[in-house]
């Protein structure tokens, strides 16, 4: 006898304090099932639901009766008719879309210095070898850059993300005041307006930066590792000192004078027993929004024993954040609530800019890329600021199809994972690395646990998250 799977979308099912669920992967959907529809589905992964029903009907007797089980299999197949679980790939209509849209997103993303004042053991810039170092960007190139973004706009837009990044982009805090004040005065007379964006390490503040993140539309993230003897030993000044008085002292300082200030927890795999701690660390420090994510490097690839522990920590993580939802209190570990949002919405569009026209990236020498982590390598080299034909926009680069990710529950949700990761992990950017969708299916599973807990549990609390009133 010739065993054949079923063709069904890529799925997962899942329990919640004993209530069965299905996540349909080809459609994002998540329904509630019986536990007879979860055991016939699991077995269609290896049996086809059309041909060889009696054979699943057969292994599952014991269990259930003849009648429910055909009944089961009919609503399945019926559901199936309907569209449910009968889709692959659909990503790939998104990507389509882009390809075809010459439009401009109209963000902007300034590497305004690729220089920084500390030595991270996990620094991506460090890895590889490929960043060639161009040090600060002048007023010159930024004043170009701003012009080059200004005339490609949508003048009718509501908003523009702006993005200064490093390096330490503090390290260059004449061109970012310069280049907030040129964006503002540009902007004054549009209806959009511009939301700033800076990721820092959180060592560099004055007054004056303070009135300028307060004074405008700010969202501040700040890299800091949690507990004082994980961020220590991560994230040291140049000088091997401590930073971390200075960052938590800073934090304070930023804690309710931007739009929103968020810290993010770079995990390493050494530190992952504590990642937990560190999160509740932060939160008691009054800082609300706390995201993390698991860093890769030479030193740091994960064994199962590292991962079992980062879902365990994830799943305590997500214990407390159900509790604060439903407490009404506002400290969330929010990769959760990002991914229940985008759950919610349905919201399959990909994060990476390197297939879209969403964004245009400039080193310090103004030389323009589609992705930030890309910068120095010339393959993704778009051009530069002085060159008179410069025209990013026509350079669009192609999403090709990867099989593996179109048989991945994930993969609506992923959009095929980071096509840098990929090329660092397995030297092509159409090749996802297992360990790292290994990472990326942890997190989000227990995003989806959560977002069916509150859904069956309390739908009003819910509607508050969605609404961003937790
Ligand atoms: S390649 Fe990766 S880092 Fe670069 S834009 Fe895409 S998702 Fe982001
Ligand atoms: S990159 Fe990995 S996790 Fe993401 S869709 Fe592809 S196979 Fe799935």
């Amino acid at each position: 006898m010739t065993v054949e799977k079923t063709n069904l979308s890529p799925f997962i099912t899942f329990k919640v304090n004993e209530q069965s669920f299905l996540f349909d992967g080809g459609n994002g959907i998540i329904s509630k099932v019986d536990s007879i529809i979860v055991d016939i589905l699991e077995l269609a992964r290896t049996y086809d639901l059309y041909s060889q029903s009696e054979e699943i009907v057969e292994i599952l007797s014991s269990q259930y009766s003849e009648g429910e089980l055909q009944n089961a299999i009919e609503a399945i197949k019926t559901s199936r008719e309907e569209g449910f679980l009968n889709s692959s790939g659909k990503v790939y209509d998104f990507f389509e879309k882009e390809y075809s849209d010459s439009s401009f997103k109209g963000n902007l993303w300034l590497n305004v210095t690729d220089s920084c004042n500390l030595n991270c053991r996990y620094c991506f810039e460090k890895e590889g070898g490929k960043v060639q170092k161009e040090n600060n960007m002048s007023i010159e190139v930024a004043k170009n850059c701003i012009d080059y973004w200004y005339a490609h706009i949508n003048k009718e837009q509501n908003i523009y993300d702006i993005v200064f990044f490093g390096g330490e982009p503090l390290l260059n805090k004449e061109v970012i005041i310069f280049a907030i004040n040129y964006i503002n005065s540009l902007l004054k007379d549009l209806k959009g307006i511009p939301r700033y964006n800076i990721t820092t390490n959180g060592t560099i503040l004055d007054d004056e930066l303070i009135n300028l993140f307060s004074s405008n539309t700010f969202f501040v993230n700040v890299s800091i590792d949690g507990l004082r003897a994980i961020h220590d030993k991560n994230r040291p000044y140049s000088s091997g000192a401590s930073t971390y008085d200075r960052v938590v002292s800073n934090l304070k300082k930023l804690n309710g004078a931007v739009t929103k200030l968020s810290a993010f927890i770079c995990l390493t795999k050494y530190d992952i027993p504590y990642f937990k701690q560190s999160v509740f660390w932060l939160w008691n420090m009054g800082i609300k929004n706390v995201y993390g994510n698991l860093v890769f490097g030479k030193d740091q690839i994960y064994g199962y024993e590292e991962y079992r522990e980062y879902e365990n920590q994830l799943k305590d993580l997500a214990e407390i954040t159900y509790n604060n939802i439903i407490d009404g209190k506002p400290y969330v570990y929010n990769s959760f609530i990002e991914n229940i949002k985008s759950l919610h919405k349905k919201n399959f569009t990909s994060n990476c800019y390197l297939w879209q026209n969403g964004i245009f990236i400039f080193s310090p020498n103004g030389n323009a890329y589609k992705c930030y982590r890309f910068l120095g390598d010339e393959r993704y080299k778009m051009g530069n600021i002085n060159d008179a034909d410069l025209d990013i926009l026509s350079k669009k680069i192609k999403k090709e199809k990867i099989e593996k990710c179109t048989d991945c529950w994930f993969q609506l949700f992923c959009g095929d994972g980071c096509p840098y990761e990929h090329d660092v992990y397995t030297g092509d950017i159409n090749k996802p690395a297992e360990l790292l969708c290994v990472k990326s299916k942890i997190a989000f599973q227990e995003s989806l646990k959560l977002y069916a807990r509150l859904q069956m549990e309390a739908p009003h609390r819910l509607k508050a998250v969605l609404g961003g009133k937790i």
